[in-house]
């Protein structure tokens, strides 16, 4: 019922012929993939020209981020509606790079949120628990602030369109994984969580990806949980080998 996704962070990775090259590859090996639904999320500045090499193929556009305002005096910031004119249908929100570097609060998320879907952009919200979190058994307690926070004043109807990342941070970029079993734990235990906030069906509909040095060796193991609907891919999604096993879920 909840068709895979996988989708790619190239952060701040990429010069403008760099991502026109690895969207292309990408482009011609899955312009007739339907296993899952794919993709990227290049820097602001390579957008348009993304969007350009995947024309006509299923594979998707996302941005990084967006400010919470449609137009106005907010210097360098970019809203859900000039990423929808640039092409993306989807918005990474949250990211724990965010959140740490640039100290964003649940309630700034949780109105970037709002604003995207209110623009027809889909959220991928990021969440996840820092490795002392975790030692000092605060993971559920910080899962649950941060879902609670960022997905308040959604409607189930809004949240058809909302994918949940969990990304525990001790595990992005850094080369260590969650087993498959703790992501299972944490996938399952958010997936209460939206039980208890929305429905049971809206709970069972949501897909959630998991994250964190998700790579070709490990997508086969996470996919065969129950509660983990796909991966949300840094490091290895920057080539397109990779990324392409991991989108056909090859070990
Ligand atoms: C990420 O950027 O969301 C991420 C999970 O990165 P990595 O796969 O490199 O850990």
């Amino acid at each position: 019922m909840r068709k895979p996704l996988i989708a790619g962070n190239w952060k701040l990775h990429k010069t403008l012929s760099e991502s026109r090259a690895l969207a292309t590859d990408l482009a011609s090996c899955l312009r007739n993939f339907a296993a899952a639904d794919v993709v990227v999320a290049p820097v602001y500045t390579a957008l348009a020209t993304v969007a350009e090499a995947l024309a006509g193929t299923p594979v998707k556009l996302a941005a990084q981020n967006c400010y919470p305002e449609e137009t106005g005096a907010f210097t360098g910031e970019v809203s859900p509606l000039l990423l929808k004119d640039a092409g993306c249908a989807y918005v990474i929100i949250g990211h724990s790079e965010r959140r740490q570097l640039l100290e964003e609060s649940d309630h700034f998320i949780n109105r970037k949120l709002i604003k995207a879907l209110e623009t027809g952009l889909k959220p991928i919200l990021c969440i996840g628990e820092t490795l002392q979190e975790r030692e000092s058994d605060q993971m559920l307690e910080v899962l649950t602030a941060q879902i609670k926070g960022g997905l308040a004043n959604l409607s189930a109807t809004h949240m058809a369109e909302v994918v949940i990342a969990y990304e525990p941070v001790w595990a992005i970029g850094t080369g260590k994984t969650a087993t498959d079993e703790q992501a299972q734990e944490a996938h399952s235990f958010i997936r209460g969580l939206l039980q208890g906030l929305f429905t049971p069906e809206v709970a069972a509909a949501t897909r959630m990806l998991d994250g964190g040095s998700v790579k070709p060796n490990n997508i086969y193991g996470l996919m065969a949980m129950d509660d983990i609907d796909g991966a949300l891919v840094g490091g290895a999604s920057l080539k397109a080998e990779d990324f392409l096993r991991i989108a056909r879920f090859e070990s």
